[in-house]
């Protein structure tokens, strides 16, 4: 049976403890109320920073959307205790741990309800705790930036090379600004990502808001390393200088321009087994070129099924832990944008 409607203006449980109105710095959180076993009358504290000088462009900074990538909190956590309000023009939110439920679980969707919050928007006030947090991004942070950074990586279940993302949008000209925005960022690596399920998407209620976003994806396998924590640093200090917040100038760098034309990008394993990649991050593969090969792993004697590059390009993502199994994104080939 589906669930019963929520009137629209049924308001969100959610009480900042900032205010969003107020110049200076101010650390606090989102109290979002979570009742259960252990606190009757307990809340889930999501901590969020709030830095303001005046007028001018708001920018919406959140890591730990899912809570194994941890690029976005080391930056955001950083930049709340250094970013200081003379030094901008306008408002930061800082949000480092979206779903902190699930950042505290180390794990890529809440351990309360097994949300997965980038699948979660717009969000119900009467939901679950992941639902709620989408719906008070949706209802009453989103509205107030002109720029959302959302700042993702692999997890523990895929790599990427380090990537600021932006999608086709059919708004060419908040498609233009995106992409710009994304330019800025001046990841290692700019790509124009295709979705293979947008719906329920922060980035999809960000772009259908009008919102310029960007996302990452700076690494993955569940950790952080020196030099995607670099990146992610520079790229929001770089985005905040982009949209007028603090005064540049930018640390500019070669960024190489991926594309994602078609699903033909993606591919997925069929078996269950033991991983053999055949390429690295950022190879260059034609079509046809032996991307992985999964070995059965539960005898010896039986041959390894090959998965093959379905079109030319380098290899952007790729599956992390040793073990697969079916239905797991395997690999993902880009092109390469001269
Ligand atoms: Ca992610």
């Amino acid at each position: 049976m589906p669930a019963p409607r929520t009137p629209p203006d049924t308001p969100s449980p959610v009480v900042p403890t900032v205010d969003y109105h107020k110049d200076g710095v101010q650390h606090g959180h989102l109290r979002l109320p979570y009742s259960r076993d252990e606190s009757a009358w307990g809340s889930v504290m999501i901590p969020i920073s709030v830095v303001r000088n005046g007028e001018g462009p708001t920018a919406l900074l959140t890591g730990a959307n899912h809570g194994d990538e941890y690029e976005g909190p080391i930056a955001l956590f950083g930049l709340a205790m250094t970013l200081r309000a003379e030094d901008i023009s306008g408002r930061v939110i800082i949000v480092p741990a979206m779903n902190y439920p699930a950042f505290r679980a180390a794990a890529r969707t809440s351990p309360i309800d097994k949300g997965n919050l980038n699948r979660a928007f717009p969000g119900r006030p009467d939901g679950t705790v992941t639902e709620k947090i989408a719906d008070y991004f949706q209802r009453a942070l989103l509205p107030m930036a002109d720029l959302a950074l959302d700042i993702h990586a692999g997890g523990k279940t895929l790599d990427f090379l380090p990537l600021a993302a932006a999608h086709v949008l059919p708004d060419k000209a908040l498609g233009a600004r995106c992409a710009a925005a994304m330019e800025a960022f001046n990841a290692p690596y700019s790509m124009t990502m295709l979705e293979i399920d947008a719906a329920g998407m922060y980035d999809t209620a960000a772009e259908n808001m009008g919102k310029v976003f960007v996302s990452t994806e700076l690494g993955g396998g569940g950790t952080a390393t020196a030099h995607s924590v670099a990146i992610a640093k520079k790229g929001v200090r770089n985005v905040l200088i982009h949209i007028g917040i603090l005064k540049g100038p930018p640390v500019v760098e070669p960024s190489v321009r991926l594309d994602m034309p078609s699903a033909d990008c993606f591919t997925f394993a069929e078996h269950d087994g033991l991983l053999e990649p055949a390429v690295d991050l950022g190879a260059a593969v034609r079509r046809g070129d032996l991307l992985a090969r999964i070995w059965p792993s539960d005898r010896t004697g039986a041959p390894a099924f090959d998965y093959r590059a379905a079109m030319d390009g380098l290899l952007a993502a790729r599956h992390f832990p040793g073990r697969v199994g079916s239905g797991d994104c395997l690999a993902v080939v880009a092109v390469r944008v001269d």
